[in-house]
């Protein structure tokens, strides 16, 4: 029979779950990492990883059937037959939305991580002081010092392409060459930093994508197919990276279709002392017991768990005695920006693909800048020769249409800004009496908006790239806004943050709860702000940077 006793317990294979195992494992620890999904095999479960858009049944697209099943991804660019398997089912794991919500899972082993979009930026001290300036929220209650050297690792060993700026409000990084600008955007580029004294750059995008080869991983293809998996494991992912570091270790146990529905806490001692599993398919309810259990099922699913634990001692459940559990909901705002078309490089042609893009640090609201909102936003965008798709509107004919087909279109630019959401205790989850899953336990409810704050700053994310792009030489600029609804962004950060007093946050400064600090939580669940940079490296820093204390604390017996 197999063992129901571990070191650790790390719940969730994702990015932040992949860091747990591996950190955790590597530092001597026995390990079980539970994840509610099934199995994906890095290489042998890429079955589409080459396939043509011509192979697949739809070409690729969506049908009725698939828009009638996702009634949430469909909202949006994910819902496409390439990669379907590897969204959460719906129908199974349903949410009540009391304002619209867009929520994005992946359930598998590997989380989102098989599906991001890679683009990794550090916090930087503007972030981790911007609450206490601002006198919003609470405070975080670390800096950017202390997680740099956290950053050096997971920078390291994930592989992130990209530039060296010294600009201090995204600090630079371990990095691997940068995937370069192409002409057109150094072009851009060029002409924007001399336009704006250098204030507002083009960089290359950051991106956990390899440019060059790491132990058992080969340098990017250069296919940007990222979304169906690697087979060269070229970018980061729990299978390309955290999960065979873990394994290589002999101490990780990996339990698929294994739904954690609540940690078990002894309430006299003031710990957990494991987690109950449903079997995701027989429903059977398997104890499993640890010193430490890691809580890394992303943003909401760890504090959903949370609410439904220890509730006997505390009805909203571990980690609610501070009031703000299941509080101040983020996400990262975008889909909002300017584009145009690039003249006078019609003889300029790029060849191969790039799976990333430009990025424009923030500006707004730093080094004496001044708006009617706080905070500010980042750009992330591309420029690109259109291709023959551009003829579908036209649906031309003739010798003169098939001659204009075999040559480039135009190079036309554009990027949407990505907005920094502030952190609002009425953003909200809470367990639905009224709802379950299809294993019988309440969803979430979840209440969430964006406001004024957020209105303002969009209208300087269109009117800025405007500017940008017009002072560029950009010809044909338009500002679009296609509107925004929570979650979209696929960043969705805060509902157990961290803070310096147990009386305003769930985690202390090392993400344990702070009635039970042999509990960690180490995803988006902990951010005390979301800042505007994409924020799964920082998750990874945090994870690693936490793995470290626990294993220190359990040799010192302080857990
Ligand atoms: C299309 C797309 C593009 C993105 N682009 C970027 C980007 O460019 N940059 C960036 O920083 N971020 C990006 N993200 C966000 C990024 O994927 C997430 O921030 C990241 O994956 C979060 O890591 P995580 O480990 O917290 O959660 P996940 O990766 O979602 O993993 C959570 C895991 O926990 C498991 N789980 C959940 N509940 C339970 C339970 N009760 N019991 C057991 N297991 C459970 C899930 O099945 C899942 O495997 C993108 C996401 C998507 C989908
Ligand atoms: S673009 Fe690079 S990382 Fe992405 S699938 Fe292709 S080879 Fe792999």
């Amino acid at each position: 029979m197999q063992s129901t006793e571990f070191d650790a317990i790390v719940v969730g294979s994702g990015i932040s779950g992949g860091w747990a195992a591996k950190e955790l494992t590597e530092r001597g620890l026995r390990v079980l990492l539970l994840e509610r999904g099934k199995n994906v095999e890095h290489v042998k479960d890429y079955p589409n990883a080459t396939k043509g858009t011509w192979e697949y049944p739809h070409r690729g697209g969506r049908t009725q059937q698939m828009e009638q099943d996702y009634p949430v991804l469909k909202r949006d660019y994910p819902l496409n037959e390439k990669n379907l398997d590897w969204w959460a089912n719906e129908t199974e794991n349903p949410y009540t939305e009391v304002k619209r919500f867009d929520w994005y899972r992946g359930y598998q082993v590997g989380g989102r991580s098989l599906l991001w979009g890679r683009q990794s930026y550090r916090l930087s001290d503007f972030d981790f002081t911007a609450n206490q300036r601002d006198g919003i929220a609470i405070d975080w209650p670390i800096r950017y010092a202390e997680l740099a050297p956290w950053y050096d690792h997971v920078e390291r060993f994930a592989g992130i392409a990209g530039s060296r700026e010294g600009l201090a409000q995204l600090p630079d990084g371990e990095f691997q060459p940068a995937m370069p600008l192409n002409c057109a955007e150094e072009k851009v580029a060029e002409r924007i930093a001399k336009g704006f004294g250098g204030r507002r750059r083009i960089i290359p995008g950051r991106t956990a994508n390899l440019t060059q080869a790491l132990p058992g991983r080969t340098a990017c293809q250069y296919r940007n197919a990222c979304w169906l998996g690697c087979p060269h494991g070229a970018y980061f992912s729990t299978q390309s990276s955290t999960l065979p570091a873990a394994v290589a270790t002999g101490r990780l146990t990996l339990k698929v279709h294994a739904i954690v529905s609540e940690v078990l806490y002894d309430k006299d001692r003031k710990r957990a002392t494991g987690v109950r599993v449903i079997d995701a398919a027989t429903k059977a309810t398997t104890d499993y017991t640890a010193r430490l259990v890691f809580l890394c099922a992303s943003t909401l699913n760890s504090t959903w768990l949370l609410m439904r634990s220890a509730t006997d001692v505390w009805p909203g459940g571990l980690g609610s005695s501070s009031g703000e559990l299941g509080h101040n909901l983020m996400d990262h705002h975008f889909r909002c920006g300017a584009r145009g078309v690039i003249e006078g490089m019609e003889d300029s042609y790029v060849y191969g693909r790039r799976p990333t893009g430009f990025y424009i640090p923030r500006y707004r609201n730093l080094f004496g800048d001044r708006r009617g909102y706080l905070r500010g936003f980042g750009y992330q965008g591309s420029a690109n020769r259109r291709g023959w798709e551009r003829a579908v509107a036209e649906l031309g004919i003739g010798a003169s249409f098939k001659t204009a087909m075999t040559q480039p279109g135009e190079w036309s630019i554009g990027a949407t800004g990505f907005g920094e959401m502030l952190p609002n205790h009425a953003n909200r989850i809470a367990l639905d009496p009224n709802k379950v899953d299809a294993w019988g336990m309440p969803v979430l409810s979840i209440d969430c908006a964006t406001g004024e704050n957020e209105r303002l700053m969009r209208v300087d994310m269109m009117n800025d790239m405007a500017e940008m792009l017009t002072a560029a030489g950009v010809r044909e600029v338009e500002t679009f806004d296609n509107g925004y609804w929570p979650a979209m962004g696929i960043h969705e950060m805060g509902t157990a943050r961290m803070g310096r007093d147990p009386k305003t946050s769930v985690l202390n400064a090392r993400n344990q709860v702070w009635d039970a600090p042999n509990v960690f939580v180490t995803d988006g669940s902990c951010m005390t702000s979301a800042a505007c940079q994409n924020p799964s490296l920082t998750y990874m820093a945090l994870t690693a940077r936490a793995a470290e204390h626990a294993v220190e604390s359990l040799n010192r017996r302080e857990l």
